[in-house]
């Protein structure tokens, strides 16, 4: 495909003609949702989710605006807390969910083919990486995952061991949300329950982590 042929003109018309959509579908009708929310929100949950356009948490979980506070970063990646760069995307974002709207419920979702968590694991491996260096920078915090998965699996194809580490990064997330103590001490009082799941883009499937083993199973 030429660089012409990619620049279709319909892709802006389309995106526009959606707006026009929504507006009717959600502004439209006495049982609307979206002009009530105007005065507030009071989201269910918090998912933090990869930026991969496959995986729209808001479609995958069916969910209605106002439903979820979304938060969406490559490989759906938590920093650990005092990372050599501040942290302020990510926590903000949890800020905003747990502190200031209470939301009882965060969910990390990973997902299977993921581009992000590839970058990590081909650069543990000393396969050739994007040259894309702020990807390369971001997704290095996903590397202790592909060493610990790396030591357990052996050396098998890359492809294999992507959705183990794409799995083990969801556990190390949320242990670096669980770093922070105000978030622990949250947790412990019963304020927010994490949770981690993984999204099977072939099939559909969601997995869900149990937390205490780290053992991941169809939902
Ligand atoms: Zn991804």
């Amino acid at each position: 495909m030429s660089k012409t042929e990619n620049r279709n003109p319909d892709t802006i018309t389309d995106l526009l003609r959606g707006a026009r959509s929504f507006r009717e579908r959600e502004y439209g009708k006495a049982e609307s949702l979206m002009p009530g929310l105007a005065a507030g929100q009071k989201p269910r949950a918090m998912v933090i989710a990869c930026a991969d356009s496959r995986v729209d948490p808001a479609l995958i979980f069916d969910a209605r605006p106002g439903d979820l506070l979304v938060l969406r970063v490559v490989g759906n990646l938590v920093p650990p807390p005092n990372a050599a760069d501040p942290d302020s995307a990510v926590m903000s974002a949890v800020e905003v969910g747990l502190q200031l709207l209470e939301i009882p419920h965060l969910v990390i979702c990973g997902h299977s083919h993921c581009a992000g968590v590839r970058t990590a694991l081909d650069a543990t491996l000393n396969n050739p990486v994007p040259p894309a260096a702020t990807l390369r920078k971001w997704t290095r915090m996903a590397e202790p995952a592909c060493r610990e998965v790396i030591a357990e699996h052996g050396r098998l194809p890359a492809e294999e061991l992507s959705a183990h580490v794409e799995q083990r990064s969801i556990l190390k997330s949320l242990e670096n949300l669980r770093a922070h103590p105000w978030l622990r001490e949250r947790e412990a009082s019963g304020r927010v329950t994490l949770h981690g799941w993984w999204f099977e883009l072939a099939t559909g499937d969601l997995w869900k982590a149990d937390l205490d083993t780290g053992m991941f199973t169809v939902c």
